[in-house]
């Protein structure tokens, strides 16, 4: 049993914010009841620069019950940055965060769950949506090639997790010491460490308003997801070199034959040779100077060494 704070990024958001806000603070005194959380529990509503009321609205909740608390960025960071923004700032002032989006596309049934799971020493809860039937054909496919293609590319993520997790103080504090401005939370979390589990639920349709992330901003947030961790495009491509060049060596002793036996146009081989050898210097030439940046990329992150669990 601790602190729980709910933390809520929210963008436009004001036609969705009454009934967010009400369910919300119905499952936190459901849990203050039944003696799972502490009393002094609250919910964090993160104002991502909206351009509508939701930062009236947000301080009307408040008034209404202080246990709603507020934080208003000065412009909009977008979903992940704003994300990060409300856990830094209740990395102290609670024993474990909830994030959560504001229109409660996510189960708030399993934060009990969560809840439970943190209770019996896990410091990472993911919540996991075991289907999808409501999204649509699109979104479902992409969504999940997208967790696909990311472990294709080694980033280590959890399949059809979103950012509806429970994270304790601790994981809060390892996760605020990834310097990178590229914030990618579904592919930075898993890498904390900690014990982690997950809750499962059906992902529900938007209670009001739109999505605030079209195709562009989704493939553009994929794309940023990959190039954030992972340098295995570069190593394909170095690779790729390599395949051209020992191309190029068999393509070289064939023609040579042919070029033996003479039935050949002239200049046939030595162009063919050139272009294969040549292409396969370049491909791989880039493939290495890929690699040093890679490190540089790497290096510029100052990513953490390594997160202490324990010391006796
Ligand atoms: N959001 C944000 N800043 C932005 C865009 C979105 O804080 O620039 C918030 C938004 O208010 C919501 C969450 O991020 O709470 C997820 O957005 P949305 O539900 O529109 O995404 P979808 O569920 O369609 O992927
Ligand atoms: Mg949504």
């Amino acid at each position: 049993m601790g602190k729980l704070a709910i933390v809520v990024p929210c963008y436009n958001e004001e036609e969705v914010l009454e009934t967010t806000v009400r369910e919300l603070t119905g499952v936190i005194s459901d849990l203050i009841i039944k003696k799972k959380i502490d009393s002094d529990s609250f919910i964090l509503l993160v104002d991502d620069g909206s351009k509508d009321s939701t930062w009236t609205k947000i301080e009307e909740a408040h008034k209404l019950n202080p246990s709603v608390k507020g934080l208003k960025l000065a412009g909009n960071v977008g979903h992940q940055n704003a994300l990060l923004a409300g856990l830094e700032y209740v990395e102290d002032k609670c024993d474990a965060a909830i994030s959560i989006d504001a229109d409660l596309q996510d189960d708030i049934s399993v934060i009990e769950e969560m809840s439970d799971k943190w209770d019996n020493g896990c410091d990472i809860v993911y919540g996991v949506r075991s289907a999808r039937t409501t999204d649509t054909f699109f979104k479902r496919t992409t969504a999940e090639g997208f967790y696909k293609l990311m472990k294709l590319m080694g980033v280590k993520s959890v399949y059809n997790h979103a950012d509806f997790r429970l994270m304790t103080k601790r994981a809060i504090c390892g996760l605020a010491q990834y310097k990178e401005r590229n914030l990618f939370l579904r592919g930075i979390v898993p890498t904390i460490g900690y014990t982690s589990d997950c809750v499962y639920y059906e992902r529900k349709e938007r209670t009001a308003g739109e999505s605030k992330y079209p195709l562009k901003k989704m493939l553009a947030f994929a794309f940023d997801g990959i190039t954030s961790f992972s340098t295995k495009p570069m190593t394909f491509i170095m690779g790729l070199g390599i395949w051209m060049i020992i191309f190029a060596v068999i393509m070289g002793i064939y023609s040579l034959i042919r070029h033996g036996q003479g039935n050949v146009v002239t200049g046939w081989t030595s162009l063919w040779l050139a272009m294969w050898f040549i292409g396969g210097i370049i491909t791989f030439s880039i493939g290495l100077v890929g690699e040093y940046i890679g490190k540089i990329y790497i290096e510029v992150k100052e990513r953490p060494r390594y997160i202490i669990e324990k010391e006796l």
